[in-house]
């Protein structure tokens, strides 16, 4: 039958089930979490793939179920364990979200079932609760998250300025459930986050590929690119300044305190604190810059080498927070992966000439 793609069928939720079944059939990824159907196992992924792309998350993943196979294991876990085994993924709550849930549900000796009683368990949101309850328990709930969002949106070629992603994913969310497969809502909802996260892809998306290509507004218009329409994030600059110290085999560090919102527990370089140190940085030349974006801010990260010799007392007395930390123990100690990354190759950068990149 040959298809009139001058205009798109209306929507019909059965053939779109269906086609997309069988698209996923054949074009499914290989990932370990897909392999092991168990609660646990999803419930793990569901946190990690929250913000980090499915390639970065697969060997944390594999190491993460070697260390804790299941919720009594990770219930157990020391606090500096769980966020040492996560170092390296960022967004860190994640990591004490997942620890506090796994002990709620090991002390209520119940797996949540709903989708409400996922949600109300810590660092589970619309999103994460649907997914979670949709294959760990067959419930008929749509995950909704920004793959889907772009799927939809292309395919009823929605005009509406989204100020946000929250804002999308809510709209979106009552035609993701006329769409939904209650049959097997667990099998959809991981079916239609696949085809946007690999043929709706932001840019360049494969209609050609597509099983709702009949069905696609924006495929049949011809500039589906164009949707969803989100508008512009306003971003902050920000400059910080941290420092460089070595003292023979050890480097300076500062631990964050155990109040604190973000990275609680975890080593850092430090930043200058006090006159002194903020004079010889304002007169120095940065060993390295990096520059990074945390949400919707654009950081540049300066660090400046100080002589250990003519400040260490000074910066120890001054600082509880600081400690000297053994080089040699470096892996063994949490520190969040951009931090690791500027020691190593500060400390690589120390042992011998070569070529560096001067731009993180
Ligand atoms: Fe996306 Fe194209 Fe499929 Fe429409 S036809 S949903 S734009 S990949």
């Amino acid at each position: 039958m040959c298809i009139d793609l001058a205009r798109p069928l209306p929507i019909n939720p059965t053939k779109m089930q269906a086609a997309l079944r069988r698209w996923y059939a054949k074009a499914a990824r290989d990932f370990p979490w897909r392999r092991k159907r168990d609660p646990y196992g999803i419930v793990v992924a569901e946190f990690m793939l929250q913000q980090t792309q499915a390639a970065t998350v697969t060997p944390y993943y594999e190491r993460w179920l070697a260390t804790w196979p299941d919720f009594n294991a990770l219930a157990t876990a020391s606090a500096e364990a769980v966020m040492g085994r996560w170092a390296g993924l960022g967004y860190y709550n994640r990591a004490r979200h997942l620890h506090s849930l796994a002990k709620t549900i090991v002390a209520r000796a119940a797996l949540p079932q709903t989708v409400e009683e996922w949600r109300a368990l810590p660092g589970v949101g619309p999103y994460t609760a649907a997914a979670i309850a949709s294959q760990a328990c067959g419930q008929p709930a749509a995950a909704v998250d920004g793959n889907v969002v772009r799927v939809l949106a292309r395919l009823t070629k929605e005009r509406r300025v989204w100020a946000g992603g929250a804002e999308a994913r809510a709209h979106f969310q009552t035609l993701a459930e006329t769409l939904l497969d209650r049959t097997r809502p667990g099998r959809h909802n991981e079916a239609l986050m696949e085809l946007g996260a690999t043929v709706c892809q932001p840019r360049r998306p494969q209609c050609g590929a597509c099983p709702w290509q009949r069905w696609c507004g924006a495929a049949q218009q011809g500039r589906p690119e164009e949707f969803p329409k989100m508008a512009p994030r306003s971003t902050v600059a920000k400059k910080i300044a941290r420092l460089w110290v070595r003292q023979g085999a050890t480097i300076l560090l500062r631990k964050i305190p155990a109040q604190s919102r973000r990275l609680a527990g975890f080593y850092e370089l430090p930043e200058p604190d006090g006159a002194e140190e903020e004079a010889i940085v304002a007169r120095s030349e940065p060993v390295y810059r990096a520059h990074r974006a945390i949400s919707r801010e654009r950081i540049e990260e300066s660090i400046f080498r100080l002589d250990a010799a003519a400040l260490a007392s000074a910066v120890l007395a001054s600082q509880a927070e600081r400690q000297w930390v053994e080089v040699a123990e470096l892996e063994r100690v949490p520190i969040p992966g951009p931090h690791r990354r500027w020691i190593l190759l500060l400390l690589d950068r120390e042992s011998g000439p070569g070529p560096v990149n001067p731009r993180g």
